[in-house]
């Protein structure tokens, strides 16, 4: 039975005695069952929003990208490719000059750079006068702040960039490249897994890939109970919410919803019951407005939460910018958006290709809203 559904909207933090500051919390969690990321944030897998260049940028500041699967599966693949290829330094994001002098002449020709300290971390940040540098709408001096405090990139075993990979249950080959390009893990890109086609299908993806698997998405207890039972110690991760997320228009159009902070508390719950809380981790995914609905989703149970909206408006978002009169703004649509429908590869996302049914709306986002 799951009678009360809540929403971040009904829950507050009670603020309680803190016994620590804030510079000393540890964010670092568990996203999949063997990788750990020591920011809680994985970026939605959505054509306005998940392409290499933000997942090497989230990668390097110690969050994560997923790509997202609204293309061929070898253009996905060779994205994966270029994000294990990618400097894996965070401060790779300026480009580093060799001394002071060098850095004051990318200055005055418009480029920041980072002169780096003999142990090779950041020692300053040196900008065009006048420059508003910004790097995932974060101004240049918090950029600083990023880089001198030795912020952890979120790196594989042999310290290449982690990067995720959207996957569709029924396109195994798709799977299979995405794992031979080198993607950490695979997140199944399904509004609804919790459907007995949908789960046998992926059972065979799992039977023919050795990469651990973020299956998604579900809202219920049962789903999880379900989930188990068919991919045992192949489960790796659950993407839990149904239509919460900002451009989503489920809820509307199929009645059928669960808000993203009861789902991870059906999830966790029912995780706790199998004595697997803790080891499979939960991604709470949909309608996080800012860091204080990941808190909450962090209180509830979840080990990260995933974010779209949060992210598009910046500049490394995979959107287009629109400039209008009253500003500058970028694109960003739902997956299953008339729009992202039209592009042929995510037509399987909200069932499969027969139905034609919009279920996600196509909006635009201010241009670098700060995170
Ligand atoms: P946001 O962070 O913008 O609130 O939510 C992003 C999440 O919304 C994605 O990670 C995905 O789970 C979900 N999503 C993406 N596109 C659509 C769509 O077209 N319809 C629905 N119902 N959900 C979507």
């Amino acid at each position: 039975m799951e009678a009360e559904v809540l929403t971040f909207r009904d829950v507050i933090i009670v603020p309680g005695r803190a016994e620590r500051e804030p510079g000393e919390v540890n964010l670092e969690t568990s996203i999949t069952r063997r990788h750990r990321i020591s920011v809680p944030l994985l970026s939605s897998p959505m054509d306005t929003v998940t392409e290499d260049r933000l997942a090497t940028l989230l990668a390097r500041i110690g969050a994560v990208g997923v790509i997202h699967r609204n293309m061929s599966k070898e253009e996905q693949a060779a994205m994966v490719r270029r994000v294990k290829e990618a400097d894996p330094s965070p401060s790779a994001e300026v480009p580093a000059a060799e001394s002071l002098e060098e850095a004051r002449q990318a200055a005055a020709k418009g480029l920041p750079s980072v002169v780096l300290g003999s142990d090779g971390r950041p020692e300053l940040v040196v900008l065009p006068a006048g420059a508003d540098y910004r790097v995932l709408g974060v101004k240049a001096e918090l950029l600083y702040d990023l880089l001198a405090s030795g912020v952890k990139p979120s790196l594989d075993e042999e310290g290449r960039l982690l990067v995720g990979a959207a996957i569709s249950p029924f396109d195994v080959d798709r799977a299979v490249l995405l794992e031979k390009a080198g993607a950490d893990f695979l997140v199944v890109d399904v509004a609804h897994l919790h459907n007995t086609n949908a789960m046998r299908a992926l059972k065979r993806v799992a039977d023919r890939v050795g990469a651990e698997i973020i299956a998604g998405n579900i809202g219920t207890g049962e789903a999880v109970v379900d989930l188990l039972s068919i991919l045992d110690d192949r489960l790796s991760g659950l993407r839990v919410g149904i239509s919460s997320g900002s451009i989503c228009s489920t809820g509307i159009v199929a009645g059928a919803s669960m808000p993203t902070l009861t789902a991870t508390i059906n999830a966790r719950l029912a995780l706790e019951s199998a004595g697997l809380h803790g080891g499979i981790p939960i991604i709470a995914d949909g309608g996080i407005r800012g860091p204080g609905d990941a808190a909450k989703a962090i209180i509830a149970g979840a080990s990260a939460v995933m974010a779209g909206r949060l992210l598009a408006g910046t500049l490394e978002a995979a959107s287009r910018f629109v400039r209008l009169e009253k500003g500058v703004f970028k694109t960003y649509r739902g997956m299953a958006s008339r729009g992202a429908m039209e592009r042929r590869h995510a037509s399987d996302r909200y069932s499969r290709p027969s139905k034609k049914l919009e279920e996600g709306v196509e909006g635009l986002v201010p241009y670098e809203e700060a995170l």
